[in-house]
């Protein structure tokens, strides 16, 4: 039965992975398998599907693998947010620190507009920075944040708390 499924179980964790000290946690045993990549995309859509988003917006690579499917189930339109000079039409910017170094994501400009609602969507939130990068690139284009969905949290990082007071839901939580 799809609501009795445990989709942590279907998490690999690698440790020491990009680099010693890190447990990644690996969600391609759960895209390989439809029942619990189609439970998924379920639970966000029936815990989105009242706020009415008009777009569901990812950043690659991996948020783009839930966003589509999700953008299809609630009849919304997919828009892709990218790194730098990926995109071919006129952009938005926003550059953000990271631990080390910064980084930068781009939106085109007429992707969403003043009327949309965008929900966020990745497969990890840890600090919150992208999302938070994604969040004002759709208000650059004079959108509205309906909500922000992911599949894995790690709450001891707190990252939620950089998305709040908007709608925040997370399948699978690590403490
Ligand atoms: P944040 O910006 O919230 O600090 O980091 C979130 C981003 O880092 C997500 O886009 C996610 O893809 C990536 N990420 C960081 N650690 C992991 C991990 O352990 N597993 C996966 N699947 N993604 C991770």
């Amino acid at each position: 039965m799809a609501e009795n499924l445990d989709l942590k179980s279907f998490i690999r964790n690698v440790p020491d992975f990009p680099k010693p000290g890190i447990m990644f946690r690996d969600i391609t045993p759960l895209l390989a398998n439809a029942e619990a990549f189609g439970e998924s995309i379920r639970q966000f859509a029936d815990h989105f599907r009242d706020e009415k988003p008009t777009a569901i917006l990812a950043a690659e690579a991996r948020g783009f693998i839930f966003a589509a499917p999700l953008a299809l189930e609630l009849g919304a339109s997919f828009v892709p947010i990218r790194k730098p000079g990926k995109l071919p039409f006129d952009t938005h910017a926003f550059h953000y620190e990271l631990e080390y170094g910064s980084d930068s994501l781009e939106l085109h400009t007429d992707a969403v507009g003043a009327g949309d609602r965008v929900l966020l969507v990745d497969d990890l939130l840890a600090t919150g920075g992208t999302m938070q990068a994604c969040a004002a690139l759709s208000k650059k284009c004079g959108a509205e944040i309906a909500g922000f969905a992911f599949l894995i949290e790690l709450d001891f990082l707190n990252g939620r708390e950089n998305l709040l007071p908007h709608n925040v839901l997370s399948l699978i939580h690590y403490n």
